[in-house]
């Protein structure tokens, strides 16, 4: 298993649609074991394949969860299926998602608070899960991966503008940018003793200050 570079926001692959898997091959199941080897290294509780640089429709994820849904999983060209996002301004304190690909930002949007997944395991079987909260908008955050959009592209109002300069600062939106999970410092400062968890943001989904209410809601 080998720890894979992050693209970051600006890399086409993250930018286009990605392509089924044809046949579960020792190829693929070779990327799955290095994407969860990489959304580990990167603290992720999500990763999807365009991330490390492969246009396929494959995500990971690593999420407890009262959904029934078991916590550490992959799916190969996924169907997700979600609640219509309720309308009115996003809570930056409790719709904030962060992305891997997006790295040290945060930024607030609504979703569906419920979501329903449907794909193939790494042996070919069909599974179904239906998740609620934070894994419904993980699952949704993964699933606009294999589509070609980010986050960030689904933002509304102020937060567009604010998400536009970030990119611009950071001097991203561009080809071959890269940040390798390990080496680099970790962008959501997972790695600060001092760090008020609280306000963490757990890349690919949400707060780490998620309480356990949050998560079942
Ligand atoms: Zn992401």
């Amino acid at each position: 298993m080998t720890i894979r570079p992050i693209t970051i926001t600006g890399e086409p692959v993250l930018h286009r649609r990605a392509e089924p898997v044809e046949v579960i091959d020792d190829g693929i199941r070779e990327l799955v074991a290095d994407m969860f080897e990489t959304m580990d290294a990167a603290r992720g509780v999500g990763l999807a394949a365009p991330q490390v640089g492969v246009g396929l429709r494959i995500f990971t994820w690593q999420m407890d969860n009262r959904d029934g849904i078991p916590s550490r999983g992959v799916v190969i060209n996924p169907f997700v299926s979600a609640s219509k996002a309720p309308v009115g301004d996003p809570d930056p304190h409790d719709e904030s998602e962060g992305c891997l690909s997006v790295p040290g930002e945060s930024f607030p949007l609504r979703r569906g608070e419920a979501a329903t997944l449907t794909g193939l395991d790494l042996d070919g079987n069909e599974i179904s899960y239906a998740a609620t909260g934070w894994f419904a908008r993980m699952f949704q955050h993964e699933y606009d991966h294999l589509n070609g959009f980010l986050y960030v592209d689904r933002l509304q109002g102020k937060w567009v503008r604010k998400a536009k300069k970030a990119v611009k600062a950071n001097e991203w939106g561009k080809p071959g940018l890269t940040w390798m999970p390990g080496q680099d410092r970790d962008p959501f400062g997972h790695d600060d003793v001092d760090d008020d968890y609280e306000d963490d943001v757990i890349a690919e989904g949400g707060h780490a200050g998620a309480s356990e209410d949050e998560l079942a809601r």
